[in-house]
């Protein structure tokens, strides 16, 4: 199992997105491993996108990020990463294909509903970010017929 940090951006949250987009990672069979809707200050937001720094779009990403709640989810499965990267679309709205979260949602460059970690080390160190408290162990009745017990989740 793998864990990625998803961010529903303020856009999302503003333009009452919230439950059609969270759909679309529990449709999938992802799990929702932790979820809460929480504002970003500006220490987190330069923490989060640090990579970012010297770009010409940091100022207004940290502003827009800061600018009213986000909801902050672990999100788990087998290939959580890719998986959530692959169902958000690209990075730029028009660009997004449509039956994407970006594509079907909006046509924006920097308002794109959504944030996914991009590797293994990335999501290690944005749920820790996010996540300091942890997140609460349980298990995912649904996984025993999302995922085949004895190939995939090595069960029996
Ligand atoms: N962004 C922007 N203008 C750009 C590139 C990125 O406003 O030219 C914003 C956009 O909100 C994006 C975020 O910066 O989601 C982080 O950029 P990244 O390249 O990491 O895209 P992502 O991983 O979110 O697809
Ligand atoms: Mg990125």
């Amino acid at each position: 199992m793998e864990r990625t940090l998803i961010l529903l951006k303020p856009d999302a949250v503003q333009r009452g997105l919230v439950g059609q987009i969270l759909d679309r990672f529990e449709r999938k069979g992802l799990k929702i491993a932790a979820m809460k809707l929480m504002q970003i200050t500006p220490e987190l937001a330069a923490k989060h996108y640090e990579a970012h720094k010297e770009r010409p779009f940091y100022a207004g990403l940290v502003r827009f990020m800061t600018s009213s709640p986000v909801v902050a989810l672990a999100i788990e499965g087998i290939g959580a990463i890719a998986i959530c990267r692959k169902l958000m679309g690209a990075t730029f709205g028009a660009d997004a294909d449509a039956g994407t979260i970006r594509g079907d949602f909006g046509s924006s460059r920097s308002y794109n509903l959504v944030h996914g970690s991009d590797s293994p080390e990335a999501a290690e160190r944005e749920l820790g970010l996010f996540f300091p408290e942890g997140v609460p162990e349980y298990e995912l009745a649904a996984y025993d017929w999302t995922y085949d017990p004895v190939e995939e989740l090595k069960k029996g």
